[in-house]
């Protein structure tokens, strides 16, 4: 689709929100409207650390619904800093990363694993049935 096509989908998809939130959406730059393709890492086994390591969506890429993205990207560059930090030669800076890897593997699929989960419930939200169901089991 092309910039003010898409564009325009998104003015019809948000038609039942806030109007102010639908002001500021009439007030993009439409020319740079693009789609964003959401992709969801896959859970990979462990690796033998070395001094090339990774962090953010590099290594878990999820769906925006969770909103912690990012966060979980600043959560990587704290703890690898720490573990920097506290390593002194070479051979306790791969043990370090290592340990940051362990660390981050943890809680970085814990997250992509939230975000999917919140993705598959924004889209039954969608759907008039699976939005009552939906309800009904997040109540009980
Ligand atoms: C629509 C949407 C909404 C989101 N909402 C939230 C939210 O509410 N809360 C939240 O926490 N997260 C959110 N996220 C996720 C968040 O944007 C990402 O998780 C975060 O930006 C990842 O940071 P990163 O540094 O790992 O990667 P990026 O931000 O992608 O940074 C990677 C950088 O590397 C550059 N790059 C790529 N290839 C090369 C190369 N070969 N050479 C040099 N540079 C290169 C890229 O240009 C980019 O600047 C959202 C994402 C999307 C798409």
């Amino acid at each position: 689709m092309s910039p003010a096509e898409l564009h325009a989908l998104s003015a019809e998809l948000i038609r039942g929100w806030h109007p102010d939130l639908r002001a500021l959406h009439a007030m993009a730059d439409i020319e740079e409207t693009f789609a964003v393709r959401i992709r969801t890492s896959p859970v990979i086994a462990a690796w033998q650390p070395s001094r090339v390591t990774v962090l953010g969506d590099a290594i878990h890429a999820m769906s925006p619904a969770g909103g912690s993205g990012a966060n979980t990207a600043l959560q990587d560059a704290a703890q690898l800093c720490r573990a920097l930090t506290a390593a002194t030669d070479g051979e306790d800076i791969t043990a370090a990363i290592g340990q940051y890897e362990h660390q981050m593997r943890d809680y970085g699929y814990a997250a992509v694993a939230a975000s999917a989960k919140a993705e598959a419930e924004r889209g039954s939200l969608r759907n008039p049935l699976l939005s009552w169901l939906f309800r009904r089991v997040a109540r009980a």
